[in-house]
């Protein structure tokens, strides 16, 4: 057992009150890992809380104690230990961070690569999938009771972060645990059917749109598409709705990065999301370069400016990394 795996066990034994965060804009690594923490020490008979900036995607909602995660509160409270789950930097737990009074202990547990290590316990593995990876690992090593309700939602933060065990951070590992979770009792049709069949009809509408004009770039290489405001307000998709978008562009035979534009509400923000399917190009640091970060295949950044001068700074910067690659 490495030594902060020890430590959070032990502090999820001895301590009693805690609050479970994760990143803004969750998504299915985030609310199953932020889900199984809070299960796992209600389990253990403490006082848990769960907040997030943004309501749980509908998509996400049949997972169990669901209910947990609310809106943080709007006067301070104090915890023995807070705890931050598949967030790289404490910036991205939003307004949660201003309602924390005291606490004692803080830890941080995540897998991604550019993690900033903000806590006093950060229990960092890049090379894990995704962080439900890590929550499995703490119960099983710090000799915690796995239920069924635990492995839904670490099966279902597994499954999104790995695309359905596709991606090439799929491990013989992952799959695995992946196992050990069936055999906790995860019925697989029925939480995939959940996850990737049950999208509002308003998602493939603005699917349609945000794909009639994805443009390829860098010799075709590159694969792009916007997603904006005006394609909200008329497909009547939720924000939440674009998680998933970028994978048609990353889908295209012969691309090796997709990126996705998305506006923000708030005028000249914009959102982008990377992904890479080849090995020489790291778009962890590319999105870096933006003031974001990520992983080597999937990362992100929050822009400020005109759309279409980021667009070409964004696309540049990839093109320099596709030279630079020398493929
Ligand atoms: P996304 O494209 O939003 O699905 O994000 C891909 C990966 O990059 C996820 O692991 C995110 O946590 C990470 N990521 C996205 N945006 C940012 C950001 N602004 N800063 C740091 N990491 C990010
Ligand atoms: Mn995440
Ligand atoms: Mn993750």
């Amino acid at each position: 057992m490495s030594d902060p795996c020890r430590q959070i066990s032990e502090l999820l034994r001895t301590q009693n009150s805690f609050l479970v965060l994760t990143h803004y804009r969750p998504d299915g690594d985030a609310v199953g890992s932020q889900l199984a923490l809070a299960i796992l020490l209600k389990d253990l008979g403490k006082q848990v809380e769960a907040w997030s900036d943004d309501a749980v995607p509908a998509k996400f909602r049949f997972l169990p104690h669901s209910e947990i995660i609310q809106l943080p509160p709007t006067t301070r409270k104090d915890f023995d230990v807070v705890i931050a789950i598949d967030t790289s930097t404490w910036q991205r737990v939003g307004t949660a961070a201003q309602r924390i009074g005291k606490k004692q202990h803080f830890i941080n547990i995540d897998h991604h690569v550019s993690n900033e290590k903000f806590a006093d316990i950060n229990w960092i593995v890049p090379d894990a999938p995704a962080s439900g990876q890590i929550v499995h690992d703490l119960v099983k090593l710090g000799g915690f009771k796995m239920t069924r309700d635990i492995a839904v939602c670490l099966f279902a933060a597994i499954s999104t972060d790995t695309g359905s065990f596709s991606y090439a951070n799929t491990t013989a590992e992952s799959l695995r645990v992946a196992a050990d979770l069936v055999e906790n009792g995860v019925d697989v049709g029925k939480v995939c059917q959940h996850i990737y069949e049950s999208y509002p009809f308003a998602r493939l509408q603005l699917l349609q749109m945000a794909l009639a004009d994805i443009t390829l770039a860098s010799n075709n290489r590159v694969a792009y598409c916007w997603v904006t405001n005006e394609m909200y307000d008329d497909s009547g998709a939720q924000r939440e709705d674009t998680e998933g978008l970028i994978d048609y562009a990353r889908s295209i035979e012969g691309v090796d990065v997709a990126v996705l534009f998305e506006e923000l509400p708030e005028p000249h923000k914009i959102r982008i999301s990377l992904r890479s399917k080849h090995p020489k190009i790291d778009v962890n640091s590319i999105a870096r370069h933006f003031g974001g970060g990520g992983h080597h295949e999937a990362a992100g950044a929050r822009l400020t400016g005109e759309p279409r001068e980021i667009e070409v700074k964004v696309l540049q910067a990839i093109d320099a990394a596709i030279r630079e690659a020398n493929l």
